[in-house]
C-alpha cells in the first residue's frame, strides 16, 4: 500500500441495506415500492405533495428506527482514528438520507443528497432538525409560514457542497466507493474525477456495479463483512 494522506469514501444506500433500510432499486426505478418520479423529483411534490411528505415521513421513521452496522461503525472508528494532523484528511460523502454514519461515530459526514432529518422552509430558507412528521404542514419556527419539504436534493436538483467534494476529490490519494449502485450522477463520476487526479480507487459492493471497470480494484461482499476488514488494513499501514 502506498503512502496515504487523504481518503474520499462516497457511500450509497448499500451501506445502510443491513440496517433495514430498503436500497433504491436502479433497474426498475423503484424506491419503496414507488417510481423515484413520484417520490424524489420537484415535480411529483408538485404533483401531490401529500404523497411525497408520506414518504419521507416514514423514511424519516425508519431511518429513526434503524441502528448503524458494522460497517458505519468501522467507518467510525476509521474517523476517530485517522490522524488529523500533518495534513492527513478523511472525508466521507454519503448519497445516504439516513443518520446512521453520525450514529455509527464518524464526524465528518457530507450529505450530498440532503437529511431526512432536516426540513427545509421554502419560504424563508431556514432548515430545521425535524424528527416528527411533515404530512400535517406544520409551520416554520422562523416564519410561520406551513412552507416545509423534506431537505432531500430530489433528480434535477443541485447536490449539497460540489464545491467541497471536488475539491477534496483532487486532492485524494485513495477513493472508496460502498455499497453505491453506480446509476445516480454525479455521484457516479466521482471515481473517474479521482482517478483522473492520481488517486488509487477501491469499490466495496455487493454486485459489481455500474461504473466498476472504473476501480482500481473491486471487493465484492456485505458493507458488514468487508469495510471493517478494510478500515483495519487501513490503520495497520497507517501505524507502521
Ligand atoms: P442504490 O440503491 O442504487 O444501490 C445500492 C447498491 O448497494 C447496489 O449496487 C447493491 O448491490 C449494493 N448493496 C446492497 N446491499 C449491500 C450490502 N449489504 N453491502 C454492500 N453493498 C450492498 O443506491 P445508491 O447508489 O446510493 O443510489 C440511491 C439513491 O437513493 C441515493 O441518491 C440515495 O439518496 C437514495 N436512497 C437513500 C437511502 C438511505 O438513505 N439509506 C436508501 C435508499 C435510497
Amino acid at each position: 500500500m502506498a503512502e496515504m494522506r487523504n481518503i474520499v469514501i462516497l457511500t450509497g444506500a448499500g451501506i445502510s441495506a443491513e440496517s433495514g433500510l430498503a436500497t433504491f432499486r436502479a433497474e426498475d426505478g423503484l424506491w419503496e415500492n414507488h417510481p423515484v418520479a413520484e417520490v424524489a423529483t420537484p415535480e411529483g411534490f408538485a404533483r401531490d405533495p401529500d404523497l411525497v411528505q408520506r414518504f419521507y415521513d416514514a423514511r424519516r421513521a425508519a431511518g429513526l428506527a434503524a441502528k448503524p452496522n458494522a460497517a458505519h461503525e468501522a467507518l467510525g472508528r476509521l474517523d476517530r482514528e485517522w490522524p488529523r494532523d500533518a495534513g492527513h484528511e478523511l472525508l466521507i460523502v454519503t448519497q445516504n438520507i439516513d443518520d446512521l454514519h453520525e450514529r455509527g461515530g464518524a464526524s465528518r459526514v457530507l450529505h450530498m443528497h440532503g437529511e431526512a432529518l432536516s426540513a427545509w422552509c421554502t419560504s424563508c430558507d431556514a432548515r430545521h432538525r425535524w424528527e416528527g412528521t411533515l404530512r400535517d404542514q406544520p409551520p416554520c419556527s422562523a416564519c410561520g409560514t406551513a412552507s416545509l419539504r423534506p431537505d432531500i436534493v430530489w433528480f434535477g436538483e443541485m447536490p449539497y457542497r460540489m464545491d467541497e467534494i471536488f475539491q477534496s476529490l483532487a486532492s485524494a490519494d485513495l477513493f472508496v466507493s460502498i455499497g453505491t449502485s453506480g446509476a445516480v450522477y454525479p455521484a457516479a463520476g466521482f471515481v473517474q474525477q479521482a482517478a483522473a487526479q492520481g488517486a488509487r480507487t477501491l469499490e466495496l459492493n455487493l454486485e459489481p456495479s455500474a461504473g466498476s471497470r472504473m476501480f482500481d480494484e473491486t471487493r465484492l461482499g456485505r458493507a458488514s463483512e468487508l469495510v471493517p476488514q478494510w478500515v483495519a488494513e487501513v490503520l495497520e499501514h497507517q501505524q507502521r
